[in-house]
């Protein structure tokens, strides 16, 4: 790996700059100077393996950014000897079958992936990703794959908790936001899923009329969980379960900018907030 990267700068200089900016005299210290401590203060060598170990993953990632093959087995390989093989008891009962206890309802943006905002570890959570988190009324055509996911989730897994969780700079949101008042639609699939939280819409247009246009979609980002929540209980298992109290339904919204989160219940009321 050293010599590889060493070979690589030696390349990219060819040797015009100043002796002493050249960048492969610089990691040539650089080694030089870890290998002096090291030798020096024997008891950093753990420290210093981690850090080196850590290092050599950023770069190797970076090489093979580029390579989708490469990226997913160097994902896979990462998963399989750093969580697979490190948890044999956790992987091993998974192995017989799962009991998650929440069904999360969250967007498929690549930024707000709930097993990292969340910690979510292998058996936790029944997922569900869509454009704008977004749950839809009980419709056993139009919507039947939604359908078939919360079926899943509370008849048969028995969760006791679905989540659903809205996040800042949502597209999906701008996008239901941005539907011209004559309902005039420009896209095939898009438009039309998202008018499912057209009633999150009208609020805020109504309520937060001289908010500007961003302000708004933050705020309808969080109306919409509230539409997505009431559309929850029109699915007949799931309004059973939570009124017999064996099913809790929250809201959530994941704010990437601010780096917090808020957490409220079907009441609306805000039962939590944190911020990281
Ligand atoms: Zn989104």
């Amino acid at each position: 790996m050293a010599g590889k990267f060493s070979k690589c700068l030696l390349l990219c200089c060819p040797g015009k700059l100043p002796r002493e900016d050249m960048a492969n005299e610089k990691y040539e210290q650089a080694v030089a100077e870890l290998s002096k401590l090291i030798s020096e203060k024997c008891e950093l060598q753990g420290v210093a393996a981690a850090k080196l170990k850590q290092l050599t993953a950023e770069l190797q990632s970076a090489v093979q950014g580029s390579d989708p093959v490469e990226r997913i087995k160097t994902g896979f390989v990462h998963f399989k000897t750093e969580k697979f093989e490190k948890d044999p008891a956790l992987y091993g009962e998974l192995a017989k079958g799962q009991s998650p206890k929440f069904l999360v309802f969250a967007c498929s943006d690549s930024r707000v992936c709930p097993s990292h905002i969340l910690n979510f570890q292998p058996g936790e959570a029944f997922m569900v990703r869509n454009i704008a988190n977004m749950v839809p009324p009980y419709d056993k055509t139009k919507y039947s794959g939604m359908g078939a996911a919360i079926e899943y989730a509370v008849l048969h897994l028995k969760v006791e908790n679905i989540l659903v969780i809205g996040h800042s700079c949502c597209g999906g949101i701008k996008g239901l936001m941005s539907i011209p008042d004559d309902g005039t639609i420009s896209s095939e699939f898009i438009e039309p899923w998202v008018k499912i939280c057209a009633p999150a819409k009208s609020k805020i247009k109504s309520v937060h009329s001289s908010l500007t246009f961003e302000e708004q979609c933050y705020n309808c980002e969080k109306e919409a969980v509230n539409v997505s929540l009431g559309n929850l209980l029109t699915y007949p298992f799931v309004r059973e379960a939570a009124v017999q109290k064996s099913l809790v339904l929250k809201g959530a919204h994941y704010d990437f900018v601010k780096g917090s989160f808020e957490l409220w219940d079907l009441d609306f009321k805000i039962s939590q907030s944190t911020s990281a």
